[in-house]
């Protein structure tokens, strides 16, 4: 018994429901902000969703800015210019509203603006997130419009530094946004292609989180509900968009996935963070190439797990058919089995295979993986997933 020792955070209040992005207002006062940022990206910015969010600010009188420079994958410079709009602005808190990459922007222009360090002192290394001045963090609302990273219930923010091509995970505990709104409805205007790429992400979340070691019974019945999800509802939402209830349970599977990924995450990640670094790809159709190859080198260490977790999810076959399931719902949703099909023109040479295995073992997610990701481990994975073998 003297093991089972661990540390369980839980995520915020989420008003959960299709409409519920009405209740805007009502949770700005409940935050106590007074003149908003409104962060997004520039293709939402574009949408009638974000159109029809702002007025509902509109017809409530909120003074508010807009900020949409925000890159999928946002970089450092995104960061700098979000702050500079916020200061300027005298805002007092951020409505972060878009997929991963504009909850996390909006999320870190709100901690770093009133920080004094870079924000790479704040990276997701042991206590780093003390260094951080926390009465300077602005308090967050988070409104997803993609069903996938989760970030809306996360205390992260992912960032690429450009001078080094590497992907950082921010972490402070104050990252997690204070409200929530999760409207299904925000996201029914997803194309096809994000739509897979972030229900698979929720999946990679929810099964390496089940599949790390450690106690954390909470965050795997959380996983395992989470996988269940996905793999009813997923095929659904890609093929007919505007299908609410596979859009509302998508949104519920990813929020899962985050809340049990605080246990840990694994080698998925770690091979898709260097390659979305250095390729710009869409991380969750990256880590879904990812998946079964890692699925299969983690076999060993897992097999007893996801045969109780094929179970639960109606899955038959044991490991094996698991395995199966995900070819085929990565088939069904027209996920390239092999990285050339997401890189176009793919060439890459030894030193740089050498290189993202270096960046792959040193990722901070590598340590969730239930077998030692060794460099050797890693570079057999990317021959795997560019081969398609
Ligand atoms: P994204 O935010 O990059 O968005 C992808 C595209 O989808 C954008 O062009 C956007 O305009 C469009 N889009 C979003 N919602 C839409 C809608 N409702 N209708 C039409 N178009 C819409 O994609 P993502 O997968 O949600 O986020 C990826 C980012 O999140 C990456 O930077 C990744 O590293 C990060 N991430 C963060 C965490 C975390 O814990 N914070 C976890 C996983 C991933």
């Amino acid at each position: 018994m003297s093991k089972l020792v661990s540390k369980w955070n839980y995520p915020t209040t989420v008003r959960f429901g299709a409409g519920r992005i009405a209740e805007l207002p009502d949770v700005l006062a409940a935050t106590g902000i007074k003149k908003p940022l409104f962060v997004t990206d520039p293709g939402l910015a574009k949408l009638p969703v974000v159109a029809s969010t702002l007025k509902i600010l509109d017809d409530a009188k909120v003074p508010y800015g807009v900020f949409s420079d925000v890159k999928p994958n946002p970089v450092e410079s995104n960061l700098t210019a979000g702050i500079a709009v916020f200061k300027k602005g005298k805002h007092d808190g951020v409505i972060a509203f878009g997929g991963g990459s504009a909850l996390d922007l909006g999320k870190l222009i709100a901690f770093q603006a009133g920080q004094t360090l870079p924000v790479w002192d704040f990276e997701d290394v042991g206590d780093w997130w003390t260094r951080a001045n926390s009465d300077a963090i602005a308090p967050i609302i988070a409104v997803p419009t993609t069903a996938g990273t989760g970030s809306e219930v996360g205390r992260a923010g992912v960032i690429t530094n450009e001078e080094t091509h590497t992907k950082k995970v921010i972490f402070h505990p104050k990252l997690l946004p204070a409200i929530v709104i999760a409207d299904p409805e925000l996201s029914v205007g997803m194309p096809s292609f994000i739509t897979a790429g972030t229900g698979m992400d929720a999946l990679a979340h929810c099964l390496e989180a089940y599949c790390a070691p450690g106690y954390h019974p909470m965050a795997d019945g959380i996983a395992v509900e989470g996988v269940r999800l996905v793999f009813e509802n997923l095929p659904e939402a890609f093929a007919n968009g505007k299908d609410l209830t596979a859009r509302a349970h998508m949104m519920s599977a990813a929020a899962m996935g985050a809340a049990a990924f605080q246990k840990g995450l694994g080698a998925i990640h770690s091979l898709s963070h260097p390659i979305g670094a250095l390729y710009d790809t869409h991380h969750g159709m990256t880590n879904a190439v990812f998946m079964p190859y890692v699925l299969a080198f983690n076999r060993d260490a897992i097999e007893e797990k996801i045969v109780r977790l094929s179970a639960y999810c109606g899955i038959k076959g044991g490991f094996d058919g698991f395995a199966k399931a995900v070819i085929k719902l990565r088939k069904e949703l027209k996920v390239p089995h092999a990285l050339p099909g997401l890189i176009k023109g793919l060439d890459m040479d030894k030193k740089r295979k050498t290189l993202i295995a270096d960046m792959a073992v040193v990722d901070p997610t590598a340590g969730g993986n239930p077998v030692k990701l060794t460099k050797k481990a890693a570079l057999g994975l990317l021959e795997n997933a560019i081969e398609g073998t």
